[in-house]
This record gives C-alpha cells, structure tokens and sequence, in this order.
C-alpha cells in the first residue's frame, strides 16, 4: 500500500481588476498560474470566473481551494458581507463557489491571505506576531497573533485603511477625509502623480504619465526608480504616512515585525526609509522595547493567492 500524497491547494485572489488563481503544492511551490477578468456586476458571473480558473490550474491531487476576497468576509460563514470595488454585497460566496467546484472552500480577506502567505513562507516566518500592509488599488491590512490571523468578532478586524493618516487629506469612499488607503495606497501615488503632472505639465514626470498606461502608481514607482525627483518626492511622502499608520498598527499589537507589500515596494529604500524614520519617531517607548523591523514583503503580486491556496491546506489539518 502506498502513502497518500500530500493534498495541494488551489489560492484565488480576486482583485479589482484581475483574479488571478495560482495551484500550491504540498511544499509551497506554485506548480500553475492562471488569471482573468475579475467579473464585478453579479455574484454567479464572479463563482463561474472563479471555478473556470479553479478548472484550468486545478489537478487530481488538489484537496481544497482558498479564494481572497477584496472586502469584508464573514468569518463564521465565509460569506461576502462587502466589497467596495464589486457591485453586488451580502453574497454567500463560500457556498456558491463549494457548489461550483465540488470541493472545500476557504474564503477570507484578500489582504489577510497575504499576511498568511507572509508569516508561512515570506517575510515575517519564525514570528507569530506580525502586522502586514498592502500597497495596492487600495490599501489592505492582515494581522497575525499568536500564529492565527485575527479575524475580530464578525471577521472585519484590520481594516486599516481607514485610520487617518494625513488629517483634511484626500476625500476617501468611506466619507471622511485623509484615510490611509486614500492618501498611501499604489492608487495613492497615481493619483499624486498625475496632481504633480497637472502643477508642472513640461515636466519628466508629466511626459511620462502622458505616455499612459493603465497604472500610474507603477509609472511614478518606476520614475522614482530611475531618479526622477518629482516622484521621489511623491513616494517620500507616500512612505511618511504610511510610517504613520505602520506606527499606529504596532502601538495596538506589539508585532515582531512589520511588513509592507505591494507594488510600491519595488522603490525600495526610496519608500520604506522613509516610512521607517516616520514609524521610529512615532512607536512610543522604542528605547524600552526590542526593535520593531519594517521589512518588504516576500511575493510581490501573488501574495494573495499563495495565502489563499495556504489558508485552504492549512484549515484542512
Ligand atoms: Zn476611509
């Protein structure tokens, strides 16, 4: 007779734009990618996108499937109680996509996939306590205590976006002003971006985002990279507020380290030196406690669906 094998996982990450589905194996080595269009009008075209990716990267030995989702999940049914960049709310996704793929789902906040996939395999492994942020369309938050994802008492704990960062900043969707996800997100810097563009037209900066492309955020990262002032300006700033919120986050739960993901980090030291000098001149008492390191995160974009797929294969044990 022989052993079983070790069960492999399929990890979603439904973003705002792209889903993207990733096959895990046993060892944590991503084995198949696939991604669409994430459909955002109707909870069923959503399930049949979810379960034609689960289709194309899935295999015999796929156990299980964990699916990120870009809002707040109800961690008792796995329910989607709120979405703010899909259509539809108050959708009982876990269900649905059960029925869809004929095997056990896991769903959970996108950015709390990537805290996990950063406390297992990235970043922050060896520490039970951590706090992750994201930098991306908005900005996402997962914390890690005592080796377990804090959920909150309905699911919704760590959504950090909303704590004000930069008081009578940008107007946030939620109604109030200077929220971090607003003022420091990827779509943050976009925006400031084309703000400088609109005040210097005849600048680098302006040429560059006059060019296009659908991401602005990654065209001022990527200016910044190459030395231009404009946007190295912008991402000092960025990576002071988010110092400030990073700050905040380590005040409430004493992590052992901090982490921060997205596709800003690629700037490097150009955005988290100074998000490190924000978030030392702001954690109380840092002469009495061990350091808190702000570290990059391990995965870049795949971070969501490789926790996904990691949440599903860890909640099978
Ligand atoms: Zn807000």
């Amino acid at each position: 007779m022989t052993a079983p094998q070790p069960a492999e996982a399929v990890g979603i990450d439904v973003g705002a734009t792209k889903t993207a589905a990733v096959r895990l194996t046993a060892d944590g080595e991503v084995s198949a990618r696939a991604r669409c269009a994430t459909p955002r009008r109707t909870a069923d075209d959503l399930v049949a996108a979810i379960a034609g990716l689960v289709a194309r990267v899935g295999g015999e030995r796929v156990a299980a499937v964990g699916v990120g989702l870009p809002g707040m999940v109800d961690a008792r049914t796995g329910a989607l109680a709120f979405a703010p960049g899909l259509e539809f709310a108050r959708a009982p996704l876990r269900e649905l996509i059960e029925e869809a793929v004929r095997l056990p789902v896991v769903t959970d906040n996108d950015a709390n996939a990537a805290a996990w996939a950063e406390y297992r395999l990235g970043a922050g492994r060896g520490h039970d306590h951590l706090v992750l942020v994201t930098l991306g369309t908005g900005l996402g938050c997962g914390v890690v205590v005592g080796g377990r994802l804090l959920h909150g008492a309905h699911g919704f704990a760590a959504e950090a976006s909303h704590l004000t960062v930069e008081p009578g900043g940008p107007l946030c969707e939620c109604g109030r002003l200077g929220c971090w996800g607003e003022a420091a997100s990827g779509a943050a810097i976009g925006r400031r971006g084309r703000q400088e563009a609109a005040a210097r037209p005849a600048s680098p900066l302006a040429r560059l985002l006059g060019e296009g492309g659908p991401d602005a955020g990654a065209v001022v990262t990527e200016a910044a990279s190459g030395g231009d002032e404009q946007a190295r300006a912008i991402l000092d700033r960025v990576g002071t507020l988010t110092g400030v919120g990073l700050a905040a986050l380590a005040n409430v739960f004493d992590p052992a380290v901090m982490i921060v993901g997205g596709g800003p980090v690629a700037a490097g030291d150009l955005l988290l030196a100074p998000a490190r000098a924000e978030f030392a001149r702001r954690l109380y008492a840092p002469g009495d406690r061990p350091p808190v390191p702000v570290l990059a995160a391990r995965f870049a974009g795949d971070a969501g669906a490789i926790g996904a797929a990691l949440l599903a294969i860890d909640c099978r044990r």
